[in-house]
């Protein structure tokens, strides 16, 4: 069927989200696969982009590297929350949602047969990027506790690493990453001097005690770190693809280059609607938190009573649990059966990495879903 897509790309032919989405949908399974949340963001916002859209804001082509006033906000928040102080004009670039600026900042630090170092599991496009850029994908095993493995990290730098893409909090596992586990992964980037892209899609989703820390406030990480971040998973609208990466003036020209030959501009009155927000930002991200986390409780004991009690995470919304205590011997065995046995649908670990003998038995649920659908999903799971 896909006979004339390129050799590099036929890895990555297949989406699991979007496999397994269309799945839950022809069954009228429980979707507790695909991350997106099942209730819209706030009111306040989405008028907003109705607005916009009336009062012709944004109709139009907006300005290239995005609306000035929503680069200001973003600018601001950088401030306000990690006393970043990106200059908006040159050191902010709005993107078509995060997955532009991951696509845009690889192109533009990879080169042929560069090495892109990343924690395994992995967000599904970022060894499909680093193939878009003709790059090596270097994933890296996380720890049994699905922790930055700092010495597995150190071991598989070589001298072709040229970018080390994080993501805390991290999907799929939920987990933050600690000070210390970032002090010795920015020691590493400084001493290999590597480019740093750093994906904080979920950065206003942590639970206390934890906290998120971009790895660009620390010493030495401004200067080689790009911050990204996702207007659709810090308000809610994952369907608005509006998102940014702020650094310094360098990396930040290099991202703008080849993002104004991927999409160009992106959804103008979506940006409208995003300054609105942020006007609003502490109370929205409060609120998304504080009720992301009344869920995450949900899921959490529901799978335990249920037997596979998940590893509680500390950040995004997304949980992980290993299936073998149901008499399973992976989660891809697992997440094949269970649609049509119970109507729920997960994510297959697997599906997200290259080291099947820690990733195997594990299983990604989101509860970024409604108390009611969390729910009736774990009452389906306690029939099997
Ligand atoms: C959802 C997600 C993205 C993409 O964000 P968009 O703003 O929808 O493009 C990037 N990284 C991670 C880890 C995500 O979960």
């Amino acid at each position: 069927m896909t006979d004339r897509l390129v050799p590099r790309l036929h890895p990555h032919e297949r989406s699991i989200f979007g496999d397994m989405s269309r799945l839950a949908a022809e069954l009228g399974a429980v979707n507790l696969g695909q991350g997106f949340p099942d209730e819209d963001g706030p009111e306040v916002v989405r008028e907003a982009a109705i607005e916009a859209i009336r009062s012709g804001r944004g109709n139009q082509y907006p300005p290239a590297h995005g609306v000035p006033e929503l680069r200001q906000e973003i600018a601001r928040h950088q401030e306000h929350f990690y006393e970043l102080t990106p200059d908006w004009r040159e050191e902010v670039v709005v993107t078509t949602g995060a997955a532009e600026a991951i696509v845009a900042s690889v192109l533009a630090f990879v080169d042929r047969d560069d090495e892109v170092l990343m924690f395994d599991p992995f967000f599904d496009m970022y060894p499909a990027v680093t193939a878009l850029a003709g790059g090596a994908a270097v994933p890296v095993p996380m720890s049994p506790g699905f922790r930055p493995d700092l010495s597995a990290l150190a071991a598989a730098i070589t001298d072709r690493s040229r970018v080390l893409l994080l993501n805390s909090p991290h999907n799929p596992t939920g987990t933050v990453f600690t000070a210390d586990e970032l002090e010795g992964m920015a020691a590493l980037a400084v001493k290999h001097d590597l480019i740093v892209i750093s994906d904080e899609a979920y950065e206003h989703l942590t639970y206390p005690p934890a906290r998120h820390i971009p790895i660009a406030t620390l010493p030495g990480m401004w200067e080689r770190t790009v911050t990204i971040g996702s207007g659709g998973k810090s308000f809610s609208f994952t369907g608005w693809k509006v998102g940014w990466a702020s650094g310094p003036a360098d990396l930040i020209a290099a991202v703008r280059v080849v993002r104004q030959h991927l999409s160009y501009v992106s959804g103008g009155p979506f940006q409208w609607a995003l300054v609105e927000g942020f006007r609003h930002g502490e109370v929205i991200f409060d609120d998304l938190r504080r009720s992301m986390w009344l869920q995450r409780d949900l899921l959490c004991r529901g799978l335990s009573d249920i037997g596979i009690p998940p590893i509680v995470p500390d950040g995004t919304y997304f949980a992980i649990t290993d299936v073998r205590p149901l008499g399973f011997d992976s989660g891809a065995q697992f997440c094949d059966m269970i649609p049509d046995r119970v109507g729920v649908v997960a994510i297959p670990l697997s599906a997200l990495s290259e080291h099947p003998e820690r990733s195997g038995p594990y299983v990604r649920w989101a509860f970024s879903k409604r108390p009611e659908t969390i729910q009736d999903g774990l009452a389906r799971l306690s029939d099997l």
